[in-house]
C-alpha cells in the first residue's frame, strides 16, 4: 500500500471527523487566478501562513489536495506543548544560547498565538488548560527534573515539580513515578481548530480551494502553481504539505520520514470516573522515546495515543492493542471499549528540529531556476499542532521583508535520512530500536 493510500484508511474511523462536520465547503480551483502568494497545503502551517499574510495585505490563493485539515492537523493528538520535538540542547548545539533561547520563546509564542485566534475568530474547539509531563521510572525522572531545573535557570521557564508523593492528586494511574505541570499548555479539538482557521482566512479574503491538488511548480519571478484543472501565478510560494507533497519537491522528500502514528478515543465513561482520572483535565505525555500521550475529551471519553510504525502499514490489531496501553495506564478503565481508532503520519526529522526554509538554499544547481521565493515549512516531527501557527506567521514576515525570525530556524542544520527512498526506513527502524531498547531499560 502506498502512504497516501494507508491515509485514506487511517482516516476513516476517527472520533474527530465524527464530531466536527464540515460546514464549510471550499471551491475547486478551475481556471487561472492570479495571487501575491500561492500556499501549497490546507493544514495548520498553511493557513496560518495564509491569514498573516492576509493581514499584512497580500492576496492568497491556497491550495488543498483534499480538504482543509484533513492531514495531521485535523487528527493529532490535540495536545499544545511548549518547546520543540527535540531537546534544546540541539538547538544550542547548533546556533547558541542566545538564538536558543529565543527560538525557545517563539515556541511560547506559538501557543499564546492559538489563545489569540480562537479568541479573535471565535474558534470553539474544546480547549482545556494545562499539561502534564510524567515520568515512567526513577532514571526518567532525574531526567525530567534536570529539565525541569535547567529550564528554570537558564531559559526563565517555569514549571511545577510534582514529586512522587503529590502525584494521586494529578494522575490516578500507577505507572508514574513523578512529573511537571505546565500551565501554558493545553489541548483542543484539533479539526475543529483547523477548520475554524480556514473560515477564518476565507473571513479574510483568502482564495481557499479544496481538492485541487498541486501537479507542478515552475520557477521564476512569477512562479506557476498548476493543479488538474487550474493554475495559480504568484510571485510568493509557500509548500505546506507534510509528508504528503509526493513528488512536487523531491529535494526536500529525504530530509523527512513518513512515520505513523495512531489514536482511539474510549466509549464515554461515567462522568466522575472519567473526572477522577486526570483531575486537573490537563494533558498529559510520559517521558519515553516512543511516547504515550492522551487526554480526557470534553464529552468525557480518554484519547490515547502512542505506537509508530515506520511502514505504510498500519498495525492490523490497532484498536486492541491501543486499548491495552490505555489500560496498563489506567486500569479503571480494563473494561472500556474503544469506539474510535485513527491515525497519521508525522514528518520527522533526522534531529527531530523543525526544518524551514527556502528550496533555492537546498538546490544544489545554483545556475538553474529561481527557486528563492518558494518558501517549506516541514519537519515537525509531532510537534507541530502549536508551532505551525509560529512557522506561517514567520513565513509571513520574511515575505512582508523582516525574515530574521524565520532565518533564525533556517540556520538551524539537516542532515537527509541515509539510503534514499527505499533505505531510509530500515536505517530509521535501527534508531527508534534503539531508543525504544533504552526505553525498556
Ligand atoms: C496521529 C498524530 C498525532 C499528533 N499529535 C500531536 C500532538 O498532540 N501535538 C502536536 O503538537 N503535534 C501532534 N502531531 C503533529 C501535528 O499534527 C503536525 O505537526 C501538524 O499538524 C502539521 O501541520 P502541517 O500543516 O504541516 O501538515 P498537515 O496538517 O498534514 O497539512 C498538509 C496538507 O497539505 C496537503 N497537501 C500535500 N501535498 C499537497 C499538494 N501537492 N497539493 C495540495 N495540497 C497538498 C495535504 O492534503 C494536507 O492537508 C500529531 C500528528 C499525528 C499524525
Amino acid at each position: 500500500m502506498t502512504l497516501l493510500q494507508t491515509d485514506l484508511e487511517l482516516t476513516r474511523n476517527s472520533y474527530y471527523a465524527a464530531t466536527a462536520p464540515r460546514r464549510q465547503r471550499f471551491p475547486v480551483l478551475q481556471g487561472h487566478v492570479d495571487a501575491d502568494v500561492a500556499i501549497v497545503g490546507g493544514g495548520l502551517a498553511g493557513l496560518s501562513a495564509a491569514i498573516e499574510l492576509a493581514d499584512r495585505g497580500y492576496s492568497v490563493a491556497l491550495l488543498e489536495a483534499r480538504q482543509v485539515g484533513w492531514g495531521a492537523s485535523g487528527r493529532n493528538g490535540g495536545q499544545a506543548i511548549a518547546g520543540l520535538a527535540c531537546d534544546q540542547s540541539v538547538i544550542e548545539s547548533q546556533l547558541g544560547r542566545e538564538a536558543s533561547r529565543r527560538v525557545w520563546d517563539m515556541t511560547l509564542e506559538s501557543i499564546r498565538l492559538i489563545g489569540e485566534r480562537r479568541e479573535r475568530f471565535g474558534i470553539e474547539c474544546d480547549w482545556r488548560d494545562g499539561y502534564l509531563g510524567l515520568a515512567v521510572n526513577e532514571r526518567k525522572a532525574r531526567e525530567l527534573r534536570e529539565w525541569h531545573e535547567l529550564m528554570q535557570r537558564d531559559y526563565g521557564y517555569r514549571t511545577t515539580w510534582i514529586a512522587p508523593q503529590d502525584m494521586p492528586g494529578w494522575i490516578a494511574s500507577p505507572r508514574f513515578h513523578s512529573g511537571i505541570h505546565d500551565p501554558l499548555g493545553g489541548h483542543l479539538h484539533p479539526l475543529k481548530y483547523s477548520m475554524g482557521m480556514a473560515g477564518a482566512a476565507a473571513s479574510l479574503g483568502v482564495k481557499v480551494f479544496e481538492e485541487s491538488g498541486v501537479t507542478e511548480i515552475v520557477p521564476g519571478r512569477i512562479a506557476k502553481v498548476r493543479t488538474a484543472q487550474g493554475s495559480v501565478n504568484a510571485s510568493h510560494v509557500l509548500l505546506a504539505g507534510n509528508v504528503y507533497l509526493q513528488g512536487v519537491a523531491p529535494v526536500l522528500e529525504s530530509r523527512v520520514m513518513p512515520v505513523g502514528t495512531y489514536i482511539v478515543t474510549s466509549e464515554a465513561i461515567e462522568p466522575a470516573l472519567a473526572a477522577s482520572l486526570i483531575p486537573s483535565g490537563a494533558a498529559a505525555c510520559d517521558t519515553n522515546f516512543v511516547l504515550d500521550y492522551f487526554r480526557p475529551t470534553l464529552d468525557h471519553r480518554m484519547l490515547y495515543g502512542g505506537r509508530v510504525s515506520y511502514s505504510t502499514t498500519t498495525p492490523s490489531n490497532l484498536a486492541e492493542s491501543m486499548q491495552r496501553r490505555m489500560a496498563r495506564t489506567f486500569p479503571q478503565l480494563r473494561d472500556t471499549k474503544v469506539e474510535f481508532a485513527w491515525g497519521g503520519f508525522v514528518d520527522i526529522s533526522m534531529n527531530r528540529a523543525p526544518d524551514f526554509g527556502r528550496l533555492a538554499d537546498r538546490l544544489h544547481d545554483k545556475g538553474g531556476p529561481d527557486w528563492s521565493n518558494v518558501y517549506y515549512l516541514q519537519g515537525f516531527s509531532g510537534h507541530g499542532l502549536a508551532l505551525t501557527g509560529l512557522a506561517g506567521k514567520l513565513v509571513a514576515e520574511a515575505i512582508a521583508g523582516d525574515a530574521e525570525r524565520f532565518d533564525t530556524f533556517a540556520r538551524i542544520r539537516h542532515r537527509s535520512f541515509p539510503g534514499g527512498k527505499l533505505l531510509r526506513t530500515p536505517a530509521l527502524v535501527a534508531g527508534m530500536a534503539y531508543y525504544r531498547l533504552k526505553d525498556l531499560l
